[in-house]
């Protein structure tokens, strides 16, 4: 498997950015993102409101690199893909 996170991630990452709207509701959390720390601080919204990563429609771990994607908070993209990498793992465990 090719890593998912090489140049066309990056590249992907900077135009759904670039095409982001301010305030935006994030997919998983619903609160509002923001394109960088200043703006967020504009808007009196935590940093973190502004750490975003590309959420794949289809998760990476099943493929879903270079599939459809939009943008969702770090912090919420990456704890629903703990959770289904740990859901995995139980999984093999019961076996
Ligand atoms: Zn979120």
């Amino acid at each position: 498997m090719t890593y998912p996170y090489g140049r066309p991630y990056r590249r992907r990452r900077a135009v759904l950015i670039g095409m982001l709207q301010p305030g935006i509701p994030c997919p998983r959390c619903r609160w509002p993102m923001f394109k960088s720390a200043d703006q967020a601080a504009a808007h009196g919204a935590p940093r973190w409101l502004s750490e975003l990563d590309v959420d794949h429609v289809q998760r990476v771990a099943f493929g879903g690199a270079g599939g459809d994607s939009v943008l969702a908070h770090a912090r919420c993209n990456r704890a629903g893909g703990q959770a289904i990498t740990a859901a995995i793992l139980r999984r093999r465990a019961d076996r």
